[in-house]
């Protein structure tokens, strides 16, 4: 793998070993993208238990917590120590638990890939959990399907920088004083729609609410993104996954019963193993186009901001990454950052009041 000067890891074949025998791009999802598949059923749920270490509806966590039951071996993305991200394996809940929460920076695979397929060799379960991309690249390179593989997607408009993203941290520790110990990308303790973006050191915990955080507004702005990402070759269930998990923002208009604003997953069966991977939940079906309207993982692929290629120009050698960040973020104009915190008050004293 080489990083470019975006940040972004690309394979790169090594010219003295390489015989050119093209299999790399006969399995490579951005050159073969498949078919979408029609969705089987989709439904609004959310696992009580799991709400807080969740950055949704907690539904990931149960999924996990049955195919260990059954002796199998879980595949999803951790924040390291030192706060790079990649994918890692677990037998036990203990290790699905820093699996929990969505880390808004491309995950590492490192040789995942290979253990999947070692384990399936040895008759085990298999749940691997990931980007829609990262599933396809999975089914790509084991070629043919298993009984023993459930793969599960995060709904995904795109994936940020790893390189940005580790010169963000930095930046961070230079200004809370302190190396950055721990991440919380979506922390739901103060509300799931408004949720907060949180670090923390050895000087404190420091929260501040997402769009108030120059990489989350980046990130949400789809400035950030992987160049792929806005040619996306595998949403739209052309990945080949069972089952898709996504946010469900519109569960106040979809199913008002369950609109806490603690989390509501939204959950697409691509297939019957995805079904009954979630066979024992509480769900309610929910007209597909409803549930996904206004949804980023969902539309088309983000258009390319304007200014993407004079941030990637610039942000390497910028001073004060923070603020050099901060003068790409557009705000949104007063009335509508008024309207949506008066909306916001109103639907929480609504929730009060109702329930
Ligand atoms: C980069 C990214 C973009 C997303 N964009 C959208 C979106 O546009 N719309 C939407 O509805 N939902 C999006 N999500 C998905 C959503 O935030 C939740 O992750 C999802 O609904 C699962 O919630 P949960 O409570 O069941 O899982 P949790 O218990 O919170 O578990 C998190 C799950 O996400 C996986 N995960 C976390 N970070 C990554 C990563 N960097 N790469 C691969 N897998 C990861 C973990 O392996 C685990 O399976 C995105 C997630 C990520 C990671
Ligand atoms: S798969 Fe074949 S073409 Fe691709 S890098 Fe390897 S040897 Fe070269
Ligand atoms: S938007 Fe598409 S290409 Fe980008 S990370 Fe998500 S699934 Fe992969």
């Amino acid at each position: 793998m080489r990083r470019d000067r975006q940040g972004f890891d690309y394979p790169v074949a090594n010219p003295d070993i390489c015989i050119g025998c093209g299999k790399c791009e006969s399995v490579c999802p951005v050159i073969n993208p498949a078919e979408p598949v029609k969705p089987l059923a989709s439904y609004a749920m959310k696992v009580q238990e799991n709400l807080s270490g969740s950055s949704s509806g907690g539904v990931f966590p149960y999924i996990a917590g049955k195919v260990l039951d059954e002796g199998g071996v879980v595949f999803g993305a951790v924040l390291n120590d030192d706060m790079t991200v990649g994918h890692a394996e677990a037998e036990t809940v203990a290790e699905v638990e820093p699996m929990r929460g969505s880390k808004y920076v491309q995950s590492d695979l490192y040789s995942v890939f290979e253990d999947v397929k070692m384990y399936l060799s040895q008759g085990r379960k298999v749940l691997f959990t990931g980007t829609p991309c990262q599933i396809a690249g999975l089914k790509s390179y084991l070629g043919k399907g298993s009984e023993d593989l459930l793969t599960v997607e995060v709904a995904c408009h795109g994936v940020p920088s790893p390189g940005l993203w580790a010169k963000y941290v930095e930046a961070l520790g230079r200004k809370h004083k302190g190396t950055i110990t721990s991440v919380t990308f979506k922390d739901k303790s103060r509300s799931w729609m408004h949720y907060n973006f949180v670090v923390e050191n050895a000087s404190g915990r420091f929260a501040v609410p997402y769009v108030d955080d120059p990489y989350m507004a980046l990130f949400v702005q789809d400035m950030i993104l992987r160049p792929s990402c806005h040619e996306c070759p595998a949403r739209f269930g052309r990945s080949g996954s069972d089952i898709i998990l996504a946010d469900m923002w519109t569960v106040g208009k979809v199913a008002e019963e369950l609109d806490d604003d603690k989390g509501t997953s939204l959950v697409i069966a691509n297939t019957a193993k995805g079904m009954s991977a979630v066979d024992g939940l509480d769900k309610r079906e929910v007209p597909f186009d409803a549930a996904t309207e206004g949804n980023g993982g969902f539309a088309v692929s983000a258009e390319i901001p304007q200014r993407r290629d004079e941030f990637f120009a610039g942000y390497l050698s910028a001073k004060d990454l923070i603020a050099y960040m901060k003068g790409f973020v557009v705000r949104r104009p007063l009335h509508v950052r008024v309207y949506r915190k008066v909306r916001h008050i109103l639907s929480t004293i609504k929730r009060r009041i109702t329930g």
